[in-house]
């Protein structure tokens, strides 16, 4: 499966491996919410506020 999904409070992550260029910009807007480097769920959209995680995911 290419799309992962993490539902928060407010706000759906969907993630497509397909779409992903490896720029980082996820990551470097929060690491919190984007979790760089790990084993298992790295989508945490709880970490922010909703408005936060959409800007990160716009940009
Ligand atoms: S922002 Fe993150 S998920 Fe989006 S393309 Fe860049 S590395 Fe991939």
């Amino acid at each position: 499966m290419t799309i992962e999904t993490a539902r928060g409070q407010h706000i759906t992550i969907h993630f497509d491996a397909r779409r992903c260029v490896h720029s980082r910009n996820c990551v470097l807007g929060n690491p919190k919410v984007f979790v760089p480097n790990v084993e298992g769920e790295w989508l945490h959209p709880d970490a922010a506020s909703a408005e936060e995680v959409e800007a990160i995911i716009r940009n």
